[in-house]
């Protein structure tokens, strides 16, 4: 059994040119828990290797982040692998923008402590002395308290859709953006503050909770198991429901809807929604908020640029592709320059309508 690269990068980047093969790059994570983690991790590179799968890929007892490459012709064998195991079953798979033959040039799979890679030196602090875990009712309870504050820990575009009432929602895109924004923020209230934080699944928070702790705060307190389980806690004993809006969730399901609430807009038409969708181009793949009407002009398009090329056929919109390099829009989410409403949504609905006058 080969449980290591045999090959060196140089051999292996030879044998690619050899093969001629079309290589996918492609990446997906998966919160889940995992029980023993060496053979989970042996069982997955015996089967990966032979599907001559390459790439960087982190398993811990929370989960699993991967970053990969594999020949496109192996890639339905390789999906049926995923979904014989019951929780990366239908997993999300982003499929990269830009191919790269040699995005990755050996297979290594590596047993983590965590798989968030959230920009923070772990040894800087001690990730086990964790802020104070509260369930649905104590959480309800604090954040009345004048003392608290209230943080949202996760990036904007989760955030948009939905809330907690009162809640700090910083405008980052990163969970390392957030640490540093909340510290200056609440720096000469290290000790008179309740710092209550929640995330989706609670994980964020594990770490966050530590890195304040360790950065000086002395209260501070995080929503066990995030949105989702609190949520179900709401609903089981019957309180009273604080977040707003939908829960963001990293699988085809995008939100989970926890209140009537819409507390956020269409990005093109500005009309109140609250579900994120991804572009339809495959080389933009924007994340953003598109209203159904919006899709239905748009063609589940951001702009009508992406429009054009989405209406090519695919191997004319490979061939675009090719000479254009990365679209940075991907990882703007909701941010990108044409979204600050419906500029392009107008020009078309005129267009259409100076052609039916
Ligand atoms: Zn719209
Ligand atoms: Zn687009």
């Amino acid at each position: 059994m080969q449980l290591y690269n045999k090959l060196s990068a140089k051999e292996r980047a030879e044998l690619i040119d050899k093969s001629g093969k079309k290589r996918l790059t492609l990446s997906f994570y998966k919160y889940a828990k995992i029980g023993n983690l060496q053979i989970f991790r042996d069982h997955l590179f015996i089967t990966w290797n032979t599907m001559e799968v390459l790439g960087r890929i982190y398993i811990a007892h929370e989960g699993i982040n991967a970053q990969l490459s594999l020949p496109a012709d192996r890639f339905e064998a390789f999906k049926a692998h995923l979904d014989s195991i019951t929780f990366l079953k239908e997993v999300r798979l982003n499929i990269a923008v830009e191919q790269d033959n040699k995005s990755f040039l050996k297979l290594k799979i590596k047993v983590r402590d965590k798989i968030v890679a959230d920009g923070l030196n772990d040894n800087s602090f001690d990730v086990r002395n964790k802020g104070i875990h509260v369930s649905a009712k104590q959480f309800n309870d604090l954040i009345e308290d004048e003392t608290t504050v209230l943080v949202d820990m996760r990036n904007h575009y989760e955030s948009e859709i939905g809330h907690f009432k009162n809640a700090i929602t910083p405008d980052v895109d990163t969970f390392r953006e957030s640490l540093d924004i909340i510290e200056n923020d609440l720096n000469d209230q290290k000790e008179d503050k309740k710092l209550v934080m929640y995330c989706t699944g609670g994980i964020r928070c594990e770490k966050a909770s530590a890195y304040f702790k360790h950065k000086g705060f002395k209260n501070v307190y995080q929503l066990e198991g995030g949105i989702i389980e609190y949520t179900r806690q709401v609903k089981e004993q019957d309180l009273e429901n604080k977040f707003v809006g939908q829960n963001f969730v990293f699988d085809d399901r995008r939100a989970e809807r926890i209140s009537e609430d819409i507390v956020s807009n269409c990005h093109q038409c500005g009309n109140p929604f609250d579900l994120h969708t991804n572009c339809a181009n495959e080389a933009c793949h924007l994340l953003f908020i598109q209203c159904n009407a919006c899709k239905d002009i748009m063609e589940n398009c951001c702009s009508s640029r992406c429009m054009e090329i989405n209406r090519l056929p695919y191997e004319e919109q490979k061939a675009i592709r090719k000479g254009q390099g990365n679209s940075n829009d991907i990882f703007k989410k909701g941010r990108a320059d044409h979204l600050s409403y419906k500029k392009d949504l107008r020009n078309i609905l005129n267009r259409s309508e100076n052609e039916h006058s």
